[in-house]
């Protein structure tokens, strides 16, 4: 995809995205070249899904990009982002959380996490139920080296709007349901790709991660 189009897709979405919406642009499988192009449009947040890649861009493009780490997460290798990820939006155990608390209080870090529901019926799709949310919510306090400052979420992928619409209204109503028990950090609902983002803004999503509508199609 060539370098005009890539900014003009970001400034198109910025356009039709409201303002309190963050664009995170999924960059996974795409070159560090793509990156840079979307970075010279003034693109700042970045999301992968694979720590290897992630780690090798982290390295070599600039160091004011915001790593947004998107997908399954295995302890073991939570060292490796520790350093410099930003936010790690699917955080899908206790135990996950507290290895990521454990390697952010090695750097000095406090990490922000986003707790990821599943909200689709897909099996393929992970992420945790209402009572594990409510278990971890409960027992997070301890962890003083990350904040949870709010829910991610994935929609069913499929032509049936109305399905997709209503799994985002089930994140939603969670997140409203826990808020008032949470500190002012907790705001965020990652939700809306590039095929549904339109639905998950209306639904109330305040970060939507895109790839495909910027970058174009991955192999
Ligand atoms: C790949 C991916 C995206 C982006 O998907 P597109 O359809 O290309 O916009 C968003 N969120 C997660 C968790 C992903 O794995």
């Amino acid at each position: 995809m060539d370098k005009t189009r890539i900014a003009r897709n970001i400034s198109l979405l910025k356009n039709e995205l409201p303002r309190n919406v963050q664009l995170v642009a999924v960059s996974k499988f795409k070159s560090e070249a793509n990156i840079l192009q979307a970075y010279e449009a003034g693109q700042r947040d970045f999301g992968e899904n694979y720590v290897q890649e992630l780690v090798a861009k982290a390295e070599s493009l600039p160091e004011d990009i915001r790593w947004h780490f998107i997908g399954h997460l295995q302890s073991n290798k939570v060292k490796y982002i520790a350093p410099f990820v930003n936010l790690i939006h699917s955080v899908d155990s206790l135990n996950l959380l507290k290895e990521i608390n454990k390697q952010a209080a090695k750097h000095n870090r406090v990490i922000d996490c986003l707790l990821q529901v599943k909200i689709a019926e897909e099996e393929t799709k992970t992420g945790m139920d209402e009572e594990e949310l409510s278990q971890i919510l409960i027992g997070k306090s301890e962890l003083k080296s990350l904040r949870i400052i709010g829910l991610m979420g994935m929609g069913t992928f499929s032509d049936e709007e109305s399905k997709t619409r209503e799994e985002f209204k089930t994140l939603k109503r969670i997140f409203d349901a826990v808020k008032p028990s949470q500190n002012e950090e907790f705001r965020e609902v990652s939700m809306g790709m590039s095929g549904d983002w339109r639905l998950a803004v209306e639904e109330g999503s305040t970060m939507v991660r895109i790839g495909s509508s910027i970058f174009g199609t991955r192999n």
